[in-house]
């Protein structure tokens, strides 16, 4: 029986990326997404067989919706990639209430909300995989990304903590820590702030979102079943 992934914000750049290489490797995908519509049904078009599923990670009756439509379709939910997220360039003086919760509700509460209601049926299963997406800034910390960098640093302690909890439960939780991936996240960026990044990286070259989805096709796999509560970079040597 095909194993199910589901992969939030999926309808584009690494979310969509992994879940077009979790379906070459005869996954059942589910691709969620919250604004991008076209693109979303598009890639699950172009996927036969997978499911898209609207919804904003941050709420949590659009979380229990989806993963109950999930489980409902594919019967069970093996692999859960925390991916959605958002981020924002600002000095913390210009950073208002607002902008903070709002980036907290997707990027940390929108992964605490998918990894409870998705562990409540891999503890039943007694296995699974949760899979989470944070950041090097959320390592080392961004100049004028404090609310990023905040948030993926949460991201990394929870996942700690959570694979302490649920290991006993048969199932993993990671994280994964990219550097600069070419993606609309980064379509702001200048030129110029692009080729010094670039020259910054030990590996001399910017990631894609291929680079970032072979790690967690690797981290759902069976070969990383002992595998657990660790941080990989994913950053051509940034952070060593
Ligand atoms: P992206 O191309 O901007 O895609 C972001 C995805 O998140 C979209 O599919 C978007 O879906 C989804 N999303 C945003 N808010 C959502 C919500 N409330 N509910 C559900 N989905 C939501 O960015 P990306 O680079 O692929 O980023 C993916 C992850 O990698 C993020 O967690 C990001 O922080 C992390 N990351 C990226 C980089 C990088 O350099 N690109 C580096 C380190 C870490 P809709 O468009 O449908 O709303």
């Amino acid at each position: 029986m095909s194993k199910t992934v589901f992969i939030t914000g999926g309808s584009r750049g690494i979310g969509k990326c992994a879940a077009e290489l979790f379906y070459k490797n005869g996954y059942n995908v589910v691709i969620n997404y919250n604004n991008s519509e076209k693109e979303a049904l598009e890639l699950s078009d172009s996927l036969a067989g997978s499911l898209a599923l609207k919804g904003d990670v941050s709420n949590e009756n659009d979380v229990r919706e989806m993963l109950q439509k999930a489980i409902t379709h594919f019967g069970k939910i093996d692999v859960v990639i925390n991916n959605a997220g958002v981020s924002f360039s600002k000095l913390v003086t210009e950073t208002t209430l607002s902008d903070w919760e709002n980036l907290f509700g997707i990027n940390v509460t929108g992964t605490f909300l998918m990894s409870k209601y998705t562990a409540e049926h891999m503890i039943k299963n007694h296995s699974g995989k949760i899979i989470n997406v944070s950041s090097i800034w959320g390592v080392s910390g961004a100049s004028c990304e404090s609310c990023y960098s905040a948030s993926k640093g949460a991201v990394i302690s929870f996942t700690k903590a959570l694979a302490k909890e649920l290991g006993p439960s048969g199932i993993t939780v990671n994280a994964v820590a990219p550097g600069f991936i070419d993606t609309d996240m980064n379509k702001n960026i200048s030129p110029e702030e692009r080729e010094a990044f670039r020259e910054e990286t030990p590996l001399g070259k910017i990631g894609t979102p291929e680079d970032v989805a072979n790690l967690l096709l690797f981290l759902a796999s069976d070969s990383a079943g002992f595998i657990t509560g660790q941080v990989i970079g994913i950053d051509g040597g940034v952070i060593l």
